[in-house]
């Protein structure tokens, strides 16, 4: 089959012809409908997370072997099931999405349901096993998929990680009804954490960006403040949040960029008991003035990606019509390369996706 695979880092994708292997006993072989383009896929060609400070974490030190194949938003149907995959109920020709943070599935994390956070030796695919920047994708056992009639696959593919992230980033903010929630970028998580945010918690939304037709698309999905941070300066904008919050900072605050502009911005917006969740990962360092987390019992914490139940959670939201699922634009398996090029530098609106 024909896949679009890493052969060495910091180096454009290769198209390859990959061998399958035979289906083993609980898993499943999908024909790859679609596969969104993450910005993780990035970090992981690139090589290396930015820990700032000159230091480096590679992306591949969790077990990645290359050559690999990209790839964890996928959507698709079920061509094959392995001999012992039958009792999951799901049939050779369904629809699904597939949840690709699979963990070691025996450390204790995985064991509570929070594969995504687990502390084996992880799975994921696209990371550590092959996914889905290619025309099919081995799974190891059936119930990482999700059935997803009713949705079109490339709407499907980016809930196994902007969906989700999404979705757990906002409930780690537990915000009620009225307060505010800042967001810091405007892109394919964060288009569909506003629309969460608003139907899900009825809290108000503030969203910043540096791209003028991405806030405009925000405002359309129901923000009710926007930010343009080239244009405004910080103090303005935590000046205008006070405003807006009856004098008091943000209730929380999720930066969906990760640089140490956006969390500093971050971390100035909060209020009392405020929370800064750090969802992004374009990396660098931050400095904390140490005495405002005591003095305003403020908490920092980081989300990455979701759960499983979160991703069931995610498809029935968007099968309900309750959020619409953000595609830009689809291309062929082929431009894979071209298109990572052009998300690096900010030019895809919602996520992209690739059609094998
Ligand atoms: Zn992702
Ligand atoms: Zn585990």
């Amino acid at each position: 089959m024909r896949a679009m695979r890493l052969v060495a880092e910091g180096r454009p994708l290769r198209a390859e012809a990959v061998d399958l292997p035979p289906v083993p006993e609980h898993a499943a072989i999908v024909k790859v409908g679609a596969a969104g383009v993450c910005h993780s896929d990035l970090h992981l060609i690139s090589g290396a997370y930015d820990l700032g400070d000159g230091r480096k974490l590679s992306t591949t030190a969790g077990g990645a072997v290359l050559p690999l194949t990209p790839g964890h938003e996928i959507a698709g149907t079920i061509e094959s099931l392995g001999p012992g995959a039958g009792a999951s109920g799901l049939r050779e020709g369904d629809e699904v999405v597939v949840y690709p943070w699979i963990g070691c599935g025996q450390c204790r994390k995985c064991a509570a349901g929070r594969e995504n956070q687990c502390e084996g030796a992880q799975r994921f695919l696209g990371f550590m096993r092959d996914g889905g920047y290619a025309e099919r994708v081995v799974v190891p056992d059936v119930r990482y998929l999700v059935p997803a009639k009713g949705l079109t696959s490339p709407q499907a593919a980016p809930l196994g990680c902007a969906g989700i992230t999404a979705l757990s980033s906002v409930r780690r903010c537990e915000l009620r009804p009225s307060d505010l929630v800042f967001l810091i970028g405007a892109g394919g998580v964060g288009s569909i954490a506003i629309q969460l945010a608003k139907k899900t918690t009825n809290a108000r939304v503030a969203v910043a960006d540096v791209d003028d037709a991405k806030l405009e698309h925000a405002s359309g999905l129901g923000a009710d403040y926007v930010f343009n941070t080239v244009k405004v300066e910080a103090k303005d904008v935590v000046a205008q949040v006070k405003r807006a919050n009856d004098g008091r900072g943000a209730d929380a605050v999720i930066d969906y960029v990760g640089t140490p502009r956006t969390a500093s911005l971050g971390f100035r917006l909060l209020g009392h008991e405020g929370r800064l969740v750090e969802v992004g990962l374009v990396g660098g360092g931050m400095t904390l003035p140490l005495p405002m987390l005591p003095l305003l019992g403020a908490e920092v914490l980081g989300n990455f990606t979701g759960t499983l139940s979160q991703l069931a959670e995610m498809v029935d939201l968007a099968r309900r019509g309750v959020i619409v699922p953000v595609v830009s634009r689809s291309y062929p398996l082929e431009d894979a390369n071209a298109v990572l090029e052009q998300l690096e530098h900010g030019g895809i609106r919602g996520r992209a996706v690739l059609i094998p």
